[in-house]
């Protein structure tokens, strides 16, 4: 992995400092992100295992309705905008789409349900989290903002459930059905889950966050990598070195 002026602007602001050999590396043009050295941090740097394929999980995928299947885009979000498929839409104010990549995406970057900000506002991941995720995305060579943007976010369901509980999983099942017609229309190479909650429900396993990262899981026959949802990281920037490996080992499997 070769690093711009850019992505090395963006992982300083994520709170790294690349050293001195990295430099050099990137002066020589020299791909290899094993070089990049970690900057020291509280906690023992967790051991990531390199892309190997999960076992698929053991959830079964329900049927996709017919109501979503043959939706183009702006369809589609006009579908969400007013769809009444679980009681979620009861008490949203605005469903969240999701914004980022127009047609094609190289990375759908599935976050946790929208917080009170973006059911306000009708957009996903805005605010301070937002502008920490668009810094990691740039870092990681992907943008969802821009004249070319090559990402997509979207939340795991599309409206807020009610007082920030957890989605029910027949919520959750009844808006993947709009995931999985926003992945048939963008197509990406690869899916980054923030948050447990997105983690646990595309790797159908319900195991703590730190467990489900570090490795690729599948979903949809797509590459699937767990990372910390950014409004953790800013509460707790010393796991900003774990995102990091996530996001290099996302670049990866997106390139393999
Ligand atoms: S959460 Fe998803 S399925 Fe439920 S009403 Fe909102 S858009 Fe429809």
């Amino acid at each position: 992995m070769s690093w711009d002026e850019r992505q090395r602007a963006m992982l300083a602001e994520m709170g790294f400092r690349l050293p001195a050999r990295a430099v050099e590396a990137v002066a020589a043009d020299e791909p290899d992100v094993a070089v990049i050295e970690r900057p020291p941090v509280a906690a023992p740097a967790p051991v990531i295992s390199r892309p190997t394929v999960a076992a698929p999980a053991p959830r079964i995928a329900p049927a996709l309705p017919t109501t979503f299947t043959d939706l183009d885009t702006p369809a589609l979000r006009e579908a969400v905008a007013t769809c009444r498929a679980c009681g979620l839409c009861e008490q949203r104010r605005n469903a969240v789409y999701g914004n980022g990549a127009v047609q094609r995406a190289q990375w759908l970057v599935v976050t946790d349900p929208p917080d009170d900000a973006d059911d306000a506002a009708g957009q996903a991941m805005g605010g301070d989290a937002g502008r920490l995720l668009d810094r990691m995305l740039l870092a990681a060579g992907q943008r969802r903002t821009g004249d070319q943007p090559t990402a997509f976010v979207t939340p795991i369901v599309k409206c807020r459930p009610p007082r920030g509980r957890a989605p029910q999983p027949a919520e959750l099942d009844a808006c993947e059905a709009v995931l999985a017609r926003q992945v048939a229309l963008l197509q990406p190479r690869l899916v980054l889950a923030l948050g447990m909650q997105a983690a646990r429900r595309l790797t159908g396993l319900a195991e703590p966050l730190g467990k489900l990262r570090g490795r690729v899981h599948a979903w949809r026959g797509l590459p699937l990598v767990v990372t910390y949802h950014p409004a953790y990281l800013l509460r707790s920037p010393a796991d900003k070195a774990g995102a990091w490996d996530d996001l290099c080992l996302a670049r990866a499997s997106a390139e393999s």
